[in-house]
């Protein structure tokens, strides 16, 4: 596969950092994640929201004192010319990089050594299951005020791990995060939807959780196209538990119905008809299926 590295085309091999990199040592750097769809037709990929996901990634490059190699436009082209160098004609997924790519000692936010990678693999699902058993970690979110978790930062992947290898050692499929002050937050890299008496529930950006684009697409497309109702506010971890429907998402998880929380089965034990109603939408939309959504996909050949 070809990758981008700092103004270069490069073999995977060869996009490499050094031992010493600050990035690999502290964890300095943050990153995106961003997804092509293939259409149905095979003639074409779209990208799910380049826009939202560069901006993004330049807010937590403001944050965290990294330089991103041009605006939004130019950014936004780098995603599309590494598809086609890599003559990408299936579901695909995109890892924009920016690191502290300086081999001094001290963990020093200097933005001179910003470093700027987009790789890509080809991705259909990544939680390979139709809907998932999950738990209330015994971790808690790292704080905004530790490490800035709007900022997608590399660092704090490993409280998302260690939730993680908690979850899968006690024999679930993902770990629910909750805030230091024992809010719902999000799960390891997805963030949380509720139902309950027909209204979706979702806990706000400021619960330690990433500004979350596929949630906002989810508010937005449940509201405005599917005529629900909704309401941002915080959730108590009991809530969890009594709710009729719950799914995760993500541009990863996309739209992933749970089953149990803690073990307790919600509703009826299956997926509910609301989640169903919101995963096949959004399928429709991410497909480019749904004209008046078109404008959140970029054609990559076309
Ligand atoms: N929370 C975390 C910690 C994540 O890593 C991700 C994946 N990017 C999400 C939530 C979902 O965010 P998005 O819909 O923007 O991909």
């Amino acid at each position: 596969m070809v990758t981008y590295m700092d103004g270069k085309w490069l073999d995977d091999a060869d996009a490499t950092v050094s031992v010493r990199c600050r990035a690999l040592n502290y964890g300095m750097g943050c990153f995106g994640g961003v997804r092509g769809y293939l259409s149905d037709d095979e003639k074409e990929v779209f990208v799910f929201r380049l826009d939202a996901h560069v901006r993004r990634l330049q807010h937590s490059a403001k944050i965290l004192h990294l330089r991103l190699p041009g605006d939004v436009d130019e950014v936004s082209k780098l995603h599309l010319e590494l598809l086609r160098r890599n003559d990408v004609h299936h579901d695909v997924y995109m890892r924009p990089l920016l690191i502290h790519n300086s081999n001094e000692l001290a963990p020093v936010l200097d933005i001179d050594s910003s470093s700027f990678i987009i790789y890509c693999m080809p991705l259909k699902r990544y939680i390979d299951k139709d809907a998932i058993d999950v738990c209330i970690s015994s971790w808690r979110r790292v704080r905004d005020n530790a490490i800035p978790s709007r900022t997608k930062p590399t660092g704090a992947y490993l409280n998302s791990a260690l939730a993680r290898r908690e979850a899968f050692d006690n024999g679930f499929d993902e770990a629910i995060f909750l805030t230091e002050g024992g809010k719902v937050s999000e799960g390891s890299a997805e963030h949380i939807f509720i139902i309950r008496d027909g209204v979706l529930f979702s806990p706000p950006s400021t619960e330690d959780n990433l500004d979350g684009i596929t949630r906002r697409t989810l508010i937005q497309l449940a509201t405005e196209d599917l005529g629900l109702k909704f309401e941002e506010r915080s959730l108590g971890r009991s809530e969890l538990y009594v709710a009729d429907e719950m799914f995760l998402c993500g541009t990863g998880a996309q739209v992933t119905p749970v089953r149990t929380v803690d073990r307790r089965p919600l509703g009826d034990g299956g997926v509910g008809e609301t989640t169903k109603k919101i995963q096949t939408h959004f399928q429709d939309v991410v497909h480019g299926r749904v004209e008046h959504r078109r404008n959140w996909l970029t054609p990559v050949w076309g």
